[in-house]
């Protein structure tokens, strides 16, 4: 058996099985086909949007690939940063002001901050960015 949508000719969609894929135009000559709405013989198959398959699998592999990527990405920032940085810890606030007010020389500096004191800092004109990544290593 196969399902078709067929179409009639004021534009009713409506679904019809039939035994093979001949016996639509056999039952159309004979007149034997008709809207189950509006009774036209005028009916004709409907044109159905191609069923895509494998779509959502390439699309879920990009995404895998391209989040591998952001995280290579991040590790070689984070190594980049690891390297030239000072990590002053819970000092950071109290260390990006003081660089930032010329009391202290200024270097790259990494460490934690709250979110009330990083929003002092910005509020005072300090930059500064979150790190991309979690320190795991605390605790
Ligand atoms: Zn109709």
């Amino acid at each position: 058996m196969i399902k078709y949508t067929l179409i009639c000719n004021n534009g009713h969609q409506f679904d019809s099985w039939f035994s093979d894929s001949g016996s639509f135009e056999k039952l159309k000559k004979n007149g034997h086909l008709e809207c189950t709405i509006c009774f036209s013989k005028n009916v004709e198959k409907s044109l159905m949007a191609p069923r895509v398959t494998s779509g959502s699998d390439k699309k879920k592999k990009s995404f895998i690939s391209a989040q591998s990527a952001v995280e290579k990405e991040i590790k070689a920032l984070k190594d980049k940063i690891l390297k030239t940085a000072t990590d002053v810890g819970e000092n950071f606030s109290a260390e990006a002001r003081a660089m930032h007010y010329g009391e202290k020389k200024e270097k790259p500096i990494i460490g934690k901050t709250t979110v009330s004191e990083a929003k002092d800092l910005a509020e005072e004109g300090i930059q500064f960015l979150p790190l991309p990544w979690s320190d795991d290593k605390t605790n």
